[in-house]
């Protein structure tokens, strides 16, 4: 009896392990065709100057339409990609295709805004890299100084010595370089200063909560002045009440992003 329904079991397990798997073989396979097939797309989140309470920036996040499954969160297939080169194809498409658009956005209507584009720490280990960054910015007329690429902290952090070559590769064209998910590695201020970055992102998770909680503020005022002792602007994620955003600007922050001040959204629907 227990032999069978043991069995019976390893049985079940067995199928559903395999059924995850093809699930992600042919989300993989989808993922090849959907950079060519239209789609993947960039959706722009606005970042906001907390003085002046202009939209100073636009963070290119990367939509995955699927015919079949509707929308595929980031979460779920940049994973997918990095176990690939495919992470590599991926990342020049939405770094060429936010380009375009900011550049063309820029030109028409006179905006005076920042592109900021996230790069995936595999794409640091891709001689391509560079290069194309370059190719990216002489064919679309974006300046340099309005590009900013994020990498998380927790990915830089991995591997900090073989990204610092890279990245002072990007400084040299001009782009401006952040630390984005701020407290959730382990990185000390002397690495901070040597990978000479510009910006940093303080992770949503620490921003939730600020407005009831003075322990949470207290660990992003002193986040705020460490990080504008080695003269970085800092960018709160994940703003979602007016009193988050109060405090922030009450703490000096500088630029700030999230649902409070505007969701992620095609560039058509933006920028009416
Ligand atoms: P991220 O770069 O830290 O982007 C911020 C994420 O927080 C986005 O999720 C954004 O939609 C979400 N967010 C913004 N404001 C709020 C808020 O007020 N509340 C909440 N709950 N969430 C907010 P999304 O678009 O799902 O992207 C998730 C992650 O996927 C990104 O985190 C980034 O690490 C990665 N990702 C997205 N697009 C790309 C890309 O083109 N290349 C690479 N390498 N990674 C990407
Ligand atoms: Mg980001
Ligand atoms: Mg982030
Ligand atoms: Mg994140």
């Amino acid at each position: 009896q227990a032999k069978a329904l043991g069995g019976g079991r390893f049985e079940l397990f067995d199928v559903t392990l395999r059924e995850r798997m093809q699930r992600r073989l042919r989300l993989e396979q989808d993922l090849r065709e959907a950079v060519h097939n239209g789609q993947l797309w960039p959706a722009y989140q606005p970042v906001v100057d907390l003085r002046t309470g202009e939209m100073v920036a636009v963070e290119a996040l990367l939509r995955w339409t699927h015919p079949k499954h509707g929308e595929i969160s980031p979460v779920e297939f940049i994973p997918l990609a990095e176990e690939s080169e495919l992470i590599n194809v991926i990342g020049k498409f939405v770094l060429r295709c936010a380009a375009r658009e900011l550049a063309r956005l820029r030109a028409e209507r006179g905006l005076d805004l920042n592109l900021k584009v996230n790069l995936s720490v595999r794409q640091l280990d891709d001689p391509g890299l560079v290069p194309a960054v370059r190719d990216v910015l002489a064919t679309t007329g974006l300046p340099a100084g309005s590009l900013c690429l994020e990498i998380t902290e927790s990915a830089l952090m991995r591997d900090e010595a073989a990204a610092a070559a890279v990245l002072a590769s990007l400084r040299g064209l001009g782009v401006l370089l952040a630390i984005d998910d701020f407290g959730t590695g382990y990185s000390s201020l002397a690495q901070l200063r040597r990978l000479t970055l510009d910006t940093l992102k303080i992770d949503r998770s620490f921003i939730t909560g600020i407005a009831e909680s003075r322990d949470a503020a207290a660990i992003v005022t002193s986040i705020i002045a460490m990080a504008h002792a080695v003269d970085l602007t800092v960018v709160a994620e994940g703003v979602e009440t007016a009193e988050e955003l109060a405090l922030l600007r009450e703490l000096d922050c500088d630029q700030a992003q999230g649902y409070h001040l505007g969701r992620p959204a095609a560039a058509a629907d933006l920028f009416q």
